[in-house]
C-alpha cells in the first residue's frame, strides 16, 4: 500500500527540505513546541538508556527520598544540549510520582517571575530550570533561601519604609540544567546536593535509542542501518532522533516505503549533504578553511570572519564534534587540522 503517493525525485526532495542544520544538537523552535508531546521520551528511569553512573546514583537518591518521605535533594545536570537533561527531569518527577514544572532562566527576568513560580509549587513537586547559568543576580539570590530552607525572604517597599517579609514554601526539588557549568556562581552551585555531568552516548546506546524510537513510529530499520545512523549522530540522542525523522521523511516521500536499509540512509543523508562521517557542509567548509592555512594555527575569529559565521557558534556547535573525532585540535595559538582531518578534507578535494 502506498504510504504517500508520490513521484518526487531526490533532487526535488533536497530542494524542499528546510534550511536547518540537522547535526546541530540545540533544540529547534519546532522541536520545542512538540516537546511536551514527545513520543520519544522514555517514561521510566529503566527506559532511559546510557549515563549509567548517573542513573545508579539517582536510583539510590530517589529510593532514599521516598523511604524517608523527604524531598529529593536539588540536582544540577550539565552537559551539551540534546543529551537528555530535560528528559531526565521529567523521569525523576515520574519516579517521585509528582509533577515537573518547566522554566527557562532567560524567561525568569524579574524577581516576581521566580516568586510566582515558587509560590505556584505544591509539596514535593519538581521545578526544572533550563539554562540556569543565565539567571540574573536578583533572581539567583532569591533562590538561595528557597533552596536551602524552603523560604522566601522578600523586601517590600523602598528606603526607610522597606520591610522584610518571609514566606514559607512547600518542599520542592530544583533541577537545574546547564551547558556551561563554569558560568554558575559558587553559592548557587553549592546549594545542589547532586551535581552530574552528562557524557556523550556510545554508538551502541544511540543505536538502542534509534531502534526504540523506530518501533514507536512504525519504521523498519535493519541492524546495519541503525548502527550507521548511530555512528553519525555525534554522541547525541537529539541528533540521532532528528536524523531518523528526516530519513523517514525521505523514505516515505521519495521511496514510498517504511523499510530503511543502509543504502536508503546513505541516499537520504546525501540529499541533506551529510556524509558518512556525519559531517555537513558547514563542517567541511570549516575544515577546508583550516586546510588552506597550510597547517599553521588559525585563530577562531579569523575562521569566523573567513566563513562569515559567528565565532561562538563555531566554538560551541561545530568544533566540539570535530575535536571529538580527532579532526582538529585547539592550541593556545589557534586551531589546527590534524593528519586525519587533512586526509579527510583532501579526499573531499575541498569541493564544498
Ligand atoms: P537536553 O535537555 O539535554 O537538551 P532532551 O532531554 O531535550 O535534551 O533530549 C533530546 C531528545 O533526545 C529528546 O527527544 C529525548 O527524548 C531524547 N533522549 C535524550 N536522552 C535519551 C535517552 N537516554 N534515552 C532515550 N531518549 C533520549
Amino acid at each position: 500500500m502506498a504510504i504517500i503517493s508520490s513521484n518526487i525525485s531526490d533532487d526535488d526532495f533536497s530542494l524542499r527540505k528546510k534550511e536547518l542544520r540537522l547535526v546541530d544538537s540545540k533544540i529547534t523552535p519546532e522541536e520545542k513546541r512538540k516537546n511536551n508531546l514527545n513520543l520519544a521520551r522514555p517514561v521510566s528511569l529503566q527506559e532511559f538508556i546510557g549515563q549509567e553512573q548517573l542513573m545508579s546514583s539517582l536510583r539510590i537518591a530517589i529510593d532514599a527520598s521516598i523511604y524517608r518521605k523527604e524531598p529529593l535533594e536539588h540536582i544540577l545536570l550539565y552537559g551539551q544540549p540534546g543529551l537528555g537533561k530535560t528528559t531526565l527531569a521529567f523521569l525523576i518527577a515520574n519516579e517521585l510520582n509528582t509533577k515537573c514544572r518547566i522554566a527557562t532562566a532567560p524567561a525568569i527576568e524579574r524577581p516576581r517571575d521566580i516568586v510566582g513560580l515558587l509560590l505556584g509549587l505544591k509539596e514535593g513537586e519538581v521545578l526544572f530550570i533550563d539554562e540556569i547559568h543565565r539567571l540574573n543576580r536578583l533572581t539567583e539570590e532569591l533562590l538561595y533561601s528557597a533552596m536551602e530552607d524552603f523560604r522566601l525572604d522578600l523586601t517590600m517597599g523602598a528606603n526607610r519604609g522597606a520591610r522584610c517579609r518571609t514566606i514559607n514554601l512547600p518542599k520542592f526539588t530544583l533541577i537545574g540544567a546547564t551547558t556551561k557549568l563554569a558560568s554558575i556562581s559558587a553559592p548557587l552551585r553549592d546549594r545542589f546536593g547532586i551535581s552530574h555531568k552528562f557524557e556523550f552516548y556510545t554508538i551502541d546506546e544511540l543505536k538502542q535509542i534509534i531502534v526504540n524510537f523506530s518501533v514507536l513510529i512504525n519504521l523498519h530499520l535493519d541492524e546495519n542501518a541503525s548502527y550507521d545512523l548511530a555512528k553519525i549522530s555525534r554522541g547525541t540522542p537529539r541528533i540521532a532522533l532528528r536524523l531518523l525523522r528526516r530519513v523517514r521523511d525521505y523514505a516515505q516521500v521519495v521511496k514510498d516505503t517504511n523499510v530503511i536499509s543502509m543504502n536508503l540512509i546513505k541516499k537520504a543523508l546525501n540529499s541533506y549533504q551529510i556524509d558518512q562521517k556525519g559531517l555537513d557542509s558547514l563542517d567541511r567548509q570549516y575544515l577546508s578553511f583550516l586546510n588552506k592555512n597550510n597547517n599553521s594555527p588559525t585563530g577562531l575569529d579569523s575562521i569566523a570572519a573567513g566563513l562569515g559565521d559567528d565565532s561562538a557558534m563555531l566554538e560551541f556547535v561545530v568544533e566540539p564534534y570535530l575535536i571529538q573525532i580527532g579532526f582538529i585540535t585547539r592550541t593556545p595559538r589557534g586551531r589546527l587540522l590534524t593528519a586525519s582531518g587533512k586526509k579527510y578534507i583532501d579526499a573531499k578535494n575541498g569541493n564544498f
